[in-house]
């Protein structure tokens, strides 16, 4: 006779439910390593990624993210063409030598050559012909005594310095481009080949941020590393190819149940694929064993946890479904550590103290959205309540991010399994919209996040993050315990950069 059902399994813990045990330590915080492993190929310096959400991660938190030694992930709630520009330019921003630099015609008026130096963030371009000849140069320099009134009428070919140029040959040393750009004082150096076409491009302002954010993550030719949402549905393969195209080095294959039979084709066909051979894969999101399992065999290169821990999310009540995060992180190690694939563990962070929590649970690496959602570097305005700044934050199962209201079309509701869903009012939301505290740069915040990990590391007597995840121990602690944990019978007066009460 058959078994009875038993559906009560085993006690799922969360970060609120534990504490890291305290070591014996000659750890100095601010001398500890916390190099993770992302993805089976790609280290950061530091475990932290910033949320494929609308209201965290556009092209300024991707940049801001990889210069602080982590990695942005393009969310996918906009056009394909949108998302691959945004990718586009996070890999333009920063790089050893500009391969394939921005270029102006020399018949293209300064109006035009404005707009494209504001959509790329850059003070000039190279000239170049129909040939890719370089015909000059134009930059801030010689646009100071033109009266931007007369912007729409003057020509590139006008106000330009023309050739002879000071250049490089392709294929220049750093050191020798550095010395060229020193001796004469420029700071644009264009790369010919012996025809005179443009090879490339060197800058100033690209030696100035490698010394400024020397933890940055950075690809082989010293360009930011940036990853891009997608989903497995509709017209899902052309926006791969597309951002593969544009230098996504990661593809994030978002979805909120990860163990999906069609999920799990698309990443095995994005792994059978030569065009993606130069791209890591990360599935999610699972929260068991099973889930974590399945991805691996599809061959992912890092398996991405969370059913329903985010702050902004609803599954667990609308659906009932979920696994508390310390234990799904835990449970999906196991079936990822003998595979040698890495676990992000996403959502749910509250503070700082978390990450290595996350971490001594089996993580590698922690994804966070309502953290960041309050920076500079996130998408959207500061509003105004009550005299306090905030930044909006909504969850990507919100009706305002599912809604194809005010759009061209809704890119999100796939995520929640429901592209079929015809019309707005039948959409079944799995997460709210709200707002966060205004935080300022992300710098500032990173430097919290980071330290506390820091810290936690010097607790805990691990040197370097192996360490951390092999010696750090759990203690189980009661609601009594968290409140001790927390600041209490105290009225805070005044706000800790990294504590703002709960
Ligand atoms: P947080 O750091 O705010 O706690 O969680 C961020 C994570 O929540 C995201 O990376 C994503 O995995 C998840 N998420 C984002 N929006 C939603 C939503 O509307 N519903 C659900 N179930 N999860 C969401």
């Amino acid at each position: 006779s058959a078994q009875p059902h038993d559906p009560f399994g085993f006690i799922g813990l969360t970060y609120d439910d534990v504490l890291l045990l305290p070591g014996e330590t000659d750890v100095i915080p601010s001398q500890v390593d916390t190099t993770a492993r992302l993805t089976r190929e790609i280290s950061v310096s530091v475990p932290l990624l910033s949320a494929a959400m609308d209201t965290v991660t556009e092209s300024r938190m991707a940049i801001a993210m990889a210069r602080q030694g982590g990695i942005g992930i393009i969310h996918r709630n906009l056009s394909i063409e949108a998302q691959a520009q945004n990718v586009d330019l996070v890999k333009r921003s920063e790089s050893g030598m500009i391969t394939d630099p921005v270029t102006i015609t020399p018949d293209a008026t300064l109006a035009e050559l404005d707009a494209l130096c504001g959509q790329y963030r850059v003070s000039g371009l190279p000239v170049v012909d129909a040939d890719g000849l370089l015909l000059g140069i134009i930059t801030n320099r010689d646009l100071r005594f033109v009266p931007p009134g007369d912007f729409a009428q003057r020509r590139v070919h006008e106000v330009m310095t023309k050739m002879p140029l000071i250049t490089g040959p392709v294929g220049i040393s750093r050191e020798d481009a550095a010395a060229l750009l020193g001796t004469h004082r420029i700071e644009k150096l264009p790369l010919v080949d012996d025809a005179g076409r443009l090879q490339g491009l060197i800058t100033v302002k690209d030696f100035v941020k490698s010394e400024q954010y020397p933890d940055a993550t950075k690809d082989g030719e010293g360009r930011l590393v940036v990853g891009a949402a997608i989903g497995f549905f509709g017209d899902a393969w052309d926006r791969a190819t597309t951002l593969a195209e544009a230098g996504a080095d990661v593809l994030v294959v978002d979805t909120a149940n990860g163990h999906a039979r069609l999920m799990l084709d698309m990443i095995r066909r994005l792994k059978a694929d030569p065009a993606f051979a130069g791209v890591q894969i990360i599935g999610g999101n699972v929260a068991t064993r099973a889930g974590a399992q399945a991805l691996v065999d599809a061959g992912v290169d890092a398996v991405k946890v969370g059913v329903g821990p985010g702050s902004i999310c609803t599954t667990r009540v609308v659906a009932g479904v979920g696994v508390p995060q310390v234990t799904a992180i835990y449970e999906a190690s196991l079936a990822c550590k003998p595979a040698g694939v890495p676990v992000i563990g996403d959502g749910g962070l509250q503070y700082s103290g978390d990450i290595a929590k996350a971490l001594v649970a089996g993580a590698d690496t922690v994804m966070l959205g309502s953290l960041l959602a309050g920076c500079d570097e996130s998408p959207g305005d500061l509003v105004f309540v009550n005299g306090k700044q905030f930044k909006l934050y909504r969850g990507m199962g919100s009706i305002g991010a599912m809604a194809s209201r005010g759009k061209k079309a809704s890119y999100s509701k796939d995520r929640y399994f429901q592209a079929d869903v015809a019309s707005d009012d039948k959409i079944v939301p799995e997460g709210i919209e709200g707002q966060v505290p205004y935080r300022g740069p992300l710098g500032a915040v990173a430097h919290q996040l980071i330290g506390g990990l820091h810290q936690s590391m010097f607790y805990v007597g691990a040197h370097t993050i192996p360490q951390l995840q092999e010696r750090g121990k759990f203690v189980r602690i009661t609601p009594a315990g968290l409140k001790e944990s927390h600041p209490h019978d105290i009225q805070m007066t005044v706000e800790a950069p990294n504590y703002t009460g709960r």
